[in-house]
């Protein structure tokens, strides 16, 4: 999938990871889908964008949206909040926003 995605810092990349990104994230979300199944509860919510996996933030008790990168080796997160566009590598700790 081509996004015209760009994630530059003062023209550097900062997140060689772009090409793992593979679904455009949902304008809402339901929650995550693990604390659903046992109903638990979580703070935030991280969309994965590799295979669009809602899991949940590292406030939350479950940390499921760390726990489902680790597993599954997507790297890239985006907040899932409203309002916030933010992304988060977590192979290169870095913060970003994609942009055309
Ligand atoms: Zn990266
Ligand atoms: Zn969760
Ligand atoms: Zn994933």
């Amino acid at each position: 999938m081509h996004l015209g995605v760009r994630a530059y810092a003062h023209g550097v990349a900062i997140c060689t990871h772009l090409d793992q990104i593979r679904v455009v994230p949902p304008d809402s979300v339901g929650g995550c889908e693990d604390c659903l199944r046992t109903g638990d509860r979580w703070v935030h919510l991280r969309v994965c964008l590799t295979c669009g996996q809602v899991g949940c933030c590292d406030s939350s008790p479950n940390r499921h949206a760390t726990k489902h990168s680790h597993e599954s080796g997507h790297p890239i997160v985006r907040s899932a909040e409203p309002g916030e566009e933010w992304c988060w590598c977590y192979e290169d700790q870095v913060t970003f926003e994609l942009s055309e």
